[in-house]
């Protein structure tokens, strides 16, 4: 290992939780000679030739059951998609395994600075947004964490990149210890996850976790008006709608300080979250000092990720627009104000604590009907008495040809559930995929009668 003392010969190292963060912490385990358990509770058809693959490379492999047979391990890597509650982490703690995530031993293993990216919101366009400009600029960049790679998949080819731009969520940050961040972004806090945390204190406990280990030489980028406990680390805010953050938004120019950096709509990202994600990335491209053209150009060219406010078609004058990433009740209050003219809604997924009621003046006199799906229609229904047309549907099908049905020219529907996708949909990518095809299948606009 390049740069740093391999700490992992020999270590009895037991990875829980398959997916690829798991994976990807294992592989990086077994090539620096430790000893890998792998351990995961599902029994799926996918985890069983997944067993066999890794036991031909050395690994040992348990799954399909709740707990561990034995727990003598050196300690615990744990994937952020396993929750702290199931039997097999309290098995664990009980036995007294210390236990690190799996960005914990990525960034242990990275050998160039991180910045990392966390809030409720906007975490993966931010992070894809920092990375382009970074790139425009020449330097050798990968956004990973969260969004895709995960960290301890990049970190053998850290030695040679200036920066990884990393999505940290919640969940990877409550199994840190050491990690340090050059650079951390903070977009936003915001009701989300409370099926995981007890309550708003436990969440943003987990995400101020990314300050932790900054020191005076680091960097915290913050929305202005976030409450945080007192950072070591330089900061600098920015907001779209307080004029006495550093950087800001103004008669529609992205300005830094006094300076005009660029229009908005000379992006195409739309709204005041967005301006946020756009700011909060110029705010690390001046830290890393890099050019403001570099920034103009990566910011300009930057195309929207797929399921986040993504038109999909405009028909008979009707813009129906993707946003099926919107899997909180903010993320989805922010799409409505972001749409020009009125709005049919398509909202509902599985119950993850919110109360709908709070997002009724949101909602008020724009959304002129809404087709409520999944575990939390009712819910919702009941949230929005009075406000406007409430009509619940069967699947996302029936949704969408309802919504043909009523949308009348210079109005959009709009897909943006404020709930996660998990209770009909594999994810949140399925349910925008799913979207997409059935109003493609809309018949042509000129059988419409
Ligand atoms: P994350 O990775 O944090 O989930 P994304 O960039 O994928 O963030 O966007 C997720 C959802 O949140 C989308 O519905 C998007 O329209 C909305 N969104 C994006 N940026 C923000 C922001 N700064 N504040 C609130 N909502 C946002």
């Amino acid at each position: 290992m390049k740069g740093k003392e391999n700490t992992w010969e020999g270590q009895q190292v037991v990875v829980v939780g398959l997916g690829r963060s798991g994976l990807a912490a294992a592989e990086w385990l077994l090539a620096h000679g430790s000893e890998v358990t792998m351990f995961d509770e599902s029994s799926s058809p996918g985890m069983r030739e997944l067993s066999q693959r890794w036991r031909d490379r050395g690994a040992s492999v348990i799954t399909g059951v709740p707990e561990l047979p034995a727990t003598r391990f050196s300690f615990a890597l744990l994937s952020p998609g396993v929750d702290p509650r199931r039997p097999v982490v309290l098995q664990l703690k009980k036995a007294g395994i210390p236990m690190i995530g799996e960005l914990e031993l990525g960034s242990r293993a990275c050998l160039c600075p991180i910045v990392a990216v966390t809030g409720t919101n906007g975490k993966s366009t931010t992070t894809e947004l920092i990375d382009a400009i970074f790139r425009a600029a020449g330097k050798k960049s990968v956004a990973c964490g969260n969004l895709g790679r995960p960290l301890c998949e990049v970190a053998p080819l850290s030695g040679g990149l200036d920066y990884a731009v990393a999505e940290v969520s919640s969940f990877q940050l409550e199994t840190i210890e050491t990690f340090r961040p050059r650079v951390a972004v903070y977009l936003n806090l915001t009701p989300d996850h409370l099926d995981r945390y007890a309550d708003m204190r436990e969440y943003a406990a987990a995400k101020n976790r990314i300050f932790q280990n900054q020191e005076a030489g680091d960097l915290a980028v913050i929305q202005k008006g976030l409450k945080l406990p007192v950072l070591r680390a330089r900061t600098v805010t920015f907001s779209s709608n307080d004029p006495s953050a550093d950087y800001t938004l103004r008669e529609g120019w992205l300005c830094a300080g006094e300076d005009r950096v660029l229009r908005q709509d000379g992006t195409q990202l739309r709204g005041p979250h967005n301006a946020e994600n756009l700011l909060a990335a110029m705010a690390v491209a001046d830290a890393a000092k890099i050019s403001r053209e570099a920034v103009q150009k990566a910011l300009s060219a930057y195309h929207p990720l797929p399921h986040r406010c993504e038109v999909v078609a405009v028909r008979h004058g009707v813009t129906w627009v993707n946003d099926s990433k919107a899997t909180n009740l903010d993320a989805m209050v922010r799409a409505v104000a972001g749409m020009t003219g009125p709005v049919i809604l398509i909202a509902g997924g599985k119950d993850k604590g919110f109360d709908f009621a709070e997002s009724r003046s949101a909602v008020q006199g724009k959304v002129r009907a809404a087709l409520l799906l999944g575990e939390m229609a009712g819910k919702i229904e009941k949230a929005w008495t009075g406000l406007m047309p409430c009509r619940r549907v069967a699947d996302l099908g029936e949704a969408v040809r309802r919504a043909e049905e009523m949308a009348k020219a210079g109005e959009t529907v709009l897909l943006s559930p404020g709930c996660s996708s998990y209770d009909m949909f594999k994810n949140f990518e399925e349910r925008g995929e799913k979207y997409r095809q059935c109003v493609t299948a809309l018949p042509k606009e000129e059988n419409k009668q």
